[in-house]
């Protein structure tokens, strides 16, 4: 349990939601007691009993099994903690070959996840398929409290609307609207990187420095980046922050979705790389996680493949972390993540390219969410909205 003693010094400002800084305090120091969460949050005692009483009601908080007696106000140390088993969320991920749909418990634990090939790409097709996958998901009695979207390119967050998705060849589809229509849930989307950047500042292993500043770099078929201040991920008024496919690379022939050559995401997406690979044939069938594979087995072309990904990451990550100066810069790809020195790679070019001290490429980690970056992403679109405003879910 934690105790007053064990809390950080004063915090940042309370959140307007008094019950949402209520249960972030419960989600960073829990089990926790009423009163050291008064303290945690510099609201006061009353607050902080109105809001518990809430959470509990909602099933997003609990009492601490071992305290005795009927739970209710006036227990101010009986440790609170955030309900593991009554609640939950839905995340989907769509990526440009396959779909991802997973259970999320409050802490953003994996209860239950499924990767579907696409059978077909349009907006409509993609949309019913998730309907059914996210129908199809094992039976919970837990009370599903949203479902969030990631996904790559241009998305409007205030609308739910991929707005431009050049890879999927998606323009304007609403998918907010679509898929609160086929599960009666409410929906929120996002980007890649902004819903990654909500889950690091929620659960990641860096989320205190992450909450100050930080700036996340999506690597995947498409490439993508979010930033935090002062706690808040900047979206832009047109919701369009973030987009850097198109950031030049040196010596790179590969066609963009743009139709130039010398962008960045084409010179490191997973279908180049593996494009590359079955023609050098390091492998014999299409993949990342194939390619994945023989890289972990030590392949040296197939590791040197990702080495080389990795670099000209670290490339972007240096002009980034010089624009930024972030407390963190969290890079999800998978090669970083999963493979021995790719990171060390990444880091290395990074430090070359930045103007900064050497120093500066400390701050640059892979994700916290390894594997599962996939169905954490959508996932954390969801649980952002619980957290940041509870008693708005029903
Ligand atoms: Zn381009």
């Amino acid at each position: 349990m934690t105790r007053r003693g064990d809390l950080p010094p004063a915090g940042p400002r309370p959140a307007r939601d008094p019950a949402g800084a209520v249960l972030r305090a419960v989600l960073d120091h829990g089990p926790i007691a009423r009163s050291t969460v008064a303290r945690a949050t510099h609201l006061s005692a009353a607050s902080v009993s109105g809001a518990v009483t809430s959470l509990l009601d909602r099933g997003l908080v609990r009492e601490a099994p071992e305290a005795a007696g009927p739970p209710g106000i006036g227990r101010p140390h009986v440790p609170l903690d955030i309900e593991p088993d009554r609640v939950a969320v839905v995340g989907v991920h769509i990526a440009v070959p396959h779909t991802t749909v997973a259970l999320l418990d409050l802490r953003g634990r994996i209860i239950s996840r499924r990767r579907d090939p696409h059978d077909a790409r349009d907006p409509a097709a993609v949309l019913t398929a998730l309907g059914a996958r996210i129908a199809g998901l094992p039976r919970t009695r837990r009370r599903i409290l949203g479902l969030g979207v990631a996904t790559g390119g241009w998305v409007d967050t205030t609308t739910g609307t991929v707005v431009e998705h050049p890879e999927l060849g998606w323009r304007d589809v609403p998918i907010g609207a679509a898929l609160a229509e086929a599960t009666g849930l409410p929906v929120r989307a996002d980007t890649n990187s902004r819903a990654l950047l909500r889950a690091e500042q929620l659960f990641g292993a860096a989320a205190g420095r992450a909450r100050q500043s930080a700036v996340h770099l999506f690597v995947g078929n498409v490439v993508d980046v979010a930033f935090a201040a002062g706690g808040t991920i900047h979206c832009g008024p047109r919701s369009a922050a973030g987009v850097v496919a198109h950031l030049p690379v040196e010596g790179h022939a590969e066609v963009c979705s743009c139709g130039r050559t010398g962008c960045l995401q084409p010179a490191v997406s997973e279908r180049t790389l593996v494009r590359r690979a079955l023609a050098a044939g390091f492998i014999d069938r299409p993949g990342l996680d194939a390619l994945l594979d023989v890289a972990a087995h030590g392949h040296p072309g197939a590791l040197a493949l990702f080495v080389e990904r990795a670099r000209l990451v670290g490339r972007a990550a240096a002009l980034l972390l010089d624009l930024f100066d972030p407390e963190v810069l969290v890079v999800s790809e998978a090669g970083a993540n999963r493979l021995p020195g790719c990171l060390a790679a990444l880091r290395a070019e990074t430090a070359r390219w930045s103007s900064g001290s050497a120093d500066g490429a400390a701050v640059v980690r892979a994700s916290s969410f390894g594997r599962d970056v996939l169905a954490v992403a959508g996932g954390a679109v969801a649980l952002d909205q619980v957290f940041a405003a509870p008693l708005g879910v029903t």
